[in-house]
């Protein structure tokens, strides 16, 4: 509806003989800060689907998972590692915890492209397992460097290992939840991660604490 109100005017301009306008300088900035991070989110995307760090994952996926969604987003997900599904589409959380990941998200008023989802691996390990240390040594930077491109106002983080990679501490996802810790200056909130979640669903009423809170913080 916008963007046709924009066409018309647009249209109407340029037969007016008005080939040119000039946008204010915040409107400026903040257009060019989104196309430099789509950019530069393309250029690290074609850096990362040709890595080549970790022997055993790079072995066995079919595909390198990025992560996907609005390169301006406000509030990044970050989870754990692909899965199968995920592995086959080449897109994060597609499978059955995607499901429910995007219910989550839908639950806090915003849409899945509004947001974007990324994860500390970007290979699927074999059979699903844990990642190892050196995994997340190898492919922790990518995410570093998504994080900065991206700048959201809010991350938060799915499960133990997205939220003790990004935080650096050992502590239980059980104790991590529900609060807002410190990631660089951008406030991340834990949460279960969503295949927890389709495991124990008795925790479900836990993790909608979690985003109500959320919710608040993306609104303050
Ligand atoms: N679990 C994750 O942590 N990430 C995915 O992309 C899918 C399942």
């Amino acid at each position: 509806m916008f963007s046709c109100r924009v066409k018309v005017f647009l249209e109407t301009m340029l037969e007016s003989g008005i080939e040119e306008i000039f946008l204010p300088r915040t409107a400026r900035m903040k257009s060019e800060k989104v196309s430099n991070a789509k950019k530069e989110l393309l250029q690290l995307r074609e850096r990362v689907i040709r890595c080549t760090k970790c022997d055993e994952l790079v072995q066995n996926r079919h595909s390198v998972v990025f992560g996907s969604g609005n390169p301006n987003a406000k509030l990044v997900f970050v989870g754990e590692a692909p899965g199968a599904e995920e592995d086959r589409q080449g897109l994060p959380f597609v499978g059955p915890a995607g499901q429910l990941l995007t219910k989550m998200i839908e639950a806090i008023g915003l849409k899945r492209e509004e947001v974007f989802i990324a994860n500390v691996l970007k290979c699927r390990p074999p059979a699903n397992r844990t990642p190892k240390p050196e995994e997340i040594k190898n492919c922790e930077p990518y995410l570093v460097k998504q994080l900065a491109l991206i700048q959201p106002n809010l991350i938060c983080a799915l499960g133990t290992f997205a939220a003790q990679t990004l935080l650096k501490r050992a502590t239980p996802i059980s104790s991590l939840r529900g609060k807002i810790h410190d990631y660089h200056g951008i406030p991340v909130l834990c949460t279960f991660h969503p295949a927890y979640l389709l495991r124990n669903p008795s925790e479900k009423r836990r993790s909608w604490e979690d985003l109500k809170k959320l919710r608040s913080l993306l609104g303050s």
